[in-house]
């Protein structure tokens, strides 16, 4: 992990875009800091017996454009900085997508690989009462993230639905698909990505049927994303990443061998006797993309940035880049599709989510999919085009979309 402090550079970020936007003082005073921050002690008994308390919070950033909206992490190493980065991220991220919702983040300082099925139920249900008053399908509307999935979200949203005394599908989205979820959401965040890094290597000239890719982080986005860019462009992965290390094959790696020897050995490294990099070694590699997917904020900082040689850096993972390194990709000319872009595929498979909850009607893949792809290319490209307009980074250019509307929408509503 990185030692950077993320909510940092959220706001070092903002007050960048707030330059190039020439945004009044008081606006700005108003974006640099959530609306709302909970924090709340929720006691779990353990089974053996005793009672634990565990801290979560939640932070409910800017809901100008619609309901906060965002994950909830559980996480040993969770911090306030880190769910209220995530929580302006999420803002960014719903605004420069065009969906009428606003951020926010969530997270419970737990180990959830050390925690029994029942525990993990006990503490998601103990979460929802502690902090229910807060939510709802138009106020604030959590999602899986970081070591939360489909099986938290149905706990949550039953017993929100119990605490209301009626069915609430729409509390909460990447809810299993018996109980209100929608398809296409698993993979949604992957395949957001992968249609941004087509139309990205469209504006490069680059032809992905021939480009090398390192995938940092094989969690789930990152083995999506390795197993869609083959299907979808016959892309060679020559690299991959976990939290122990990398491994690399210049003639390609079996994705496919590669995630059950990970099932099995529970990491990538010792793949075919493989020699072990670290993540710095994968980023210099002579790659032509980079898909950073994994959970280590601050990773690619200015001196990692000066080694790498991809052409184009695909942001899965939220906040991989410091504004130290952006100065330097952008001075050796790295096109970035930034994080809040790049991945936003998520949330905007949840916004569908939460429709189809509310019209009780239930869309297919290929429905999902059409949405998503018209979704994701619209927004690159709008963003490439504030990018030159302005003259300014990818990022840059990904900030002053989805500021202004925020900021729009402040302003309609009379806040500022
Ligand atoms: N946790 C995902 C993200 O960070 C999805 C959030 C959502 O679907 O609300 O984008």
């Amino acid at each position: 992990m990185s030692k950077v402090n993320p909510f940092e550079m959220a706001q070092q970020q903002l007050l960048d875009c707030a330059k190039i936007l020439n945004l009044e003082e008081s606006v700005v005073e108003l974006l640099m800091q959530p609306q709302r921050q909970i924090q709340v002690s929720i006691p779990v008994k353990m089974d053996n017996g005793t009672t634990r308390v565990f801290q979560g919070f939640r932070v409910q950033y800017n809901n100008a454009l619609g309901p906060y909206k965002g994950g909830i992490r559980y996480h040993p190493e969770e911090t306030i900085d880190t769910v209220r980065a995530l929580a302006a991220w999420m803002t960014w991220k719903a605004s420069v997508l065009g969906l009428p919702l606003g951020g926010g983040k969530g997270g419970i300082i737990c180990n959830p690989k050390e925690m029994s099925k029942g525990e993990l139920e006990r503490l998601s249900r103990g979460y929802i009462r502690a902090i229910w008053k807060n939510l709802g399908p138009d106020t604030d509307v959590p999602a899986p993230d970081v070591y939360t999935d489909g099986q938290i979200m149905a706990w949550m949203m039953d017993e929100y639905s119990t605490i209301q005394g009626k069915n609430q599908f729409g509390l909460l989205t990447g809810k299993p698909l018996l109980v209100g979820g929608s398809l296409g959401r698993s993979d949604a965040t992957a395949k957001g990505g992968m249609y941004t890094l087509r139309e990205a290597a469209k504006e490069l000239n680059i032809d992905l049927s021939k480009a090398t890719i390192a995938i940092l982080g094989f969690g789930n986005a990152g083995t999506f994303a390795a197993t869609l860019a083959e299907e979808m462009f016959g892309s060679k992965i020559v690299a991959v990443t976990d939290s122990k290390g990398g491994v690399y094959d210049a003639n390609g790696l079996d994705i496919a061998a590669l995630a059950e020897h990970k099932k099995n050995t529970r990491s990538v490294i010792k793949y075919k006797g493989l020699d072990v990099l670290t993540n710095d070694d994968v980023l210099a590699l002579p790659v032509d993309i980079i898909v950073a997917a994994a959970p280590d904020e601050g990773a690619i900082n200015a001196k990692v940035a000066e080694t790498i040689k991809a052409k184009i850096i695909c942001e899965l993972a939220n906040g991989p880049t410091t504004p130290g390194g952006d100065e330097i990709l952008a001075k050796n000319g790295v096109h970035v599709i930034p994080d809040f872009l790049c991945n936003a595929g998520g949330v905007t498979v949840s916004y569908y989510e939460m429709v189809q909850n509310m019209y009780m009607h239930y869309w297919t893949l290929d429905d999902v999919y059409a949405k998503l792809d018209k979704a994701m290319t619209k927004s690159y490209h709008e963003v490439l085009a504030a990018s030159k307009e302005f003259r300014i980074n990818m990022r840059q250019a990904a900030y002053v979309v989805a500021v202004k509307r925020v900021v729009e929408a402040m302003k309609i509503r009379g806040w500022v």
